[in-house]
């Protein structure tokens, strides 16, 4: 049988596949979400050949062409990925299989229950084709793991200035660090991930000091100057100022304020304006990994998994003990974003470690940038003892 698209070549009659039964079904007989929303947004009321019942279904052959899609994107043929190899069963090197070896386990965990359709559905998949899996040094997870740990690695122990060099530093799986960052930035544009921040939207700012009176106009609350900024964030490098702030006060005290800083007793809170709109990029607008199954997207899954890890650090509160190089990836994702062109962003929005609900901003403005771009007003300077909270 010759469902597969594998064996088309330009000229063919016919592209895509082909599959013959002619059977419904309904959306109670897979254990997966995007098969079950494809066949209630693309089904029609009707008989499930399988439960019998008044249902929305569809034809099983379009299941059957999706279930297809996400079998080409896990799986290669050994002729394409494997070296030839005379003495092993199949003829090629690595784990290669037969259909009905790589379809006894499952491999999407449909768990179709109902006999009748698991006998359509492997009859009409089945191939005398062979199988190997694209990822087969780990699982399809680890391997999208895998590429944020991979540039973790190279900025923190190869290159810090220097991973464009891509044939250096690529990876046996061909995924390198300066091709990522150009995934990000497309990611962000085509899923929309920019928000405008309205002109004169309130932004708080929050500082914790020692000597009460300490905070009394903008420069002392600004972003700090780069000369006393000497310690690193998870978005800044030290040395590199960023204006960091909230919509909600309670929020932004409690990104800044610790008690335990015993040696600082006071905060202040102040408020401060942008003077025109605003470009930010939202990192909580990331979508979800798309379905293995989803043709016009699949190709995505491993950078929005590559940029969920991002976004999850981004949100960790800085720690004493951590080593600085744990940042550095971070921080250059920030600076990608910050200056690319054709991103030309502000700053970012981005989810708080201390209220999964709230959300955090950083304007990318040092103490210079932040006094000449944002209107400041002195009358919101507020400031308390913390053991009061
Ligand atoms: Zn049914």
């Amino acid at each position: 049988m010759t469902w597969t698209k594998r064996y088309l070549y330009p000229g063919d009659v016919e592209e895509g596949y082909y599959f013959d039964i002619g059977t419904y079904v309904c959306k109670n007989h897979f254990k997966d979400d995007y098969l079950n929303e494809h066949i209630v947004k693309q089904g029609e009321k009707g008989i499930c050949t399988y439960c019998d019942k008044k249902l929305i279904v569809i034809e099983l052959e379009v299941v059957l062409t999706l279930i297809a899609v996400g079998l080409e994107y896990v799986y290669d043929d050994p002729a394409n990925g494997r070296f030839l190899n005379k003495d092993s069963e199949y003829g090629f090197d690595g784990n290669v299989q037969p259909f009905e070896e790589i379809w006894w386990d499952d491999p999407f965990d449909l768990r179709i229950e109902d006999d009748k359709l698991l006998e359509d559905v492997s009859n009409q998949l089945s191939t005398d084709q062979l199988y190997c899996e694209r990822n087969e040094f780990g699982s399809h997870e680890e391997y999208l793991d895998d590429l944020w740990n991979h540039f973790k690695e190279v900025l923190k122990h190869k290159a810090r200035f220097s991973f464009h060099f891509s044939e250096t530093f690529r990876q046996w799986n061909s995924s390198d660090p300066a091709d990522i960052l150009h995934q990000v930035e497309t990611t962000i544009l085509k899923h929309n991930m920019i928000t405008t921040l309205k002109p004169k939207t309130i932004l708080y700012r929050a500082r914790q000091h020692s000597v009460e009176n300490e905070v009394s106009d903008a420069t002392r609350i600004a972003s700090l100057p780069n000369s006393l900024n000497k310690e690193a964030g998870r978005m800044n490098a030290a040395g590199i100022s960023l204006f960091y702030c909230s919509k909600q006060k309670n929020l932004t005290i409690k990104e800044v304020v610790s008690k335990r800083r015993k040696s600082k007793p006071y905060y202040t809170t102040a408020i401060f304006r942008n003077k025109k709109a605003l470009r930010l990029v939202d990192l909580t607008k990331l979508p979800d990994a798309p379905s293995i199954f989803d043709e016009d997207n699949n190709h995505s899954i491993d950078v929005i998994f590559f940029m969920n890890s991002f976004v999850a650090e981004v949100s960790l509160p800085v720690l004493k003990k951590d080593s600085v190089l744990e940042y550095l990836p971070t921080q250059v994702i920030t600076e990608y974003i910050r200056y690319n062109p054709d991103l030309n962003a502000d700053g970012m929005i981005y989810n708080s470690a201390k209220d999964s609900n709230a959300k955090n901003i950083v304007l990318f403005y040092n103490h210079k940038d932040s006094l000449e771009n944002l209107d400041f007003s002195k009358s919101s300077i507020k400031t308390s003892l913390i053991r009061d909270l």
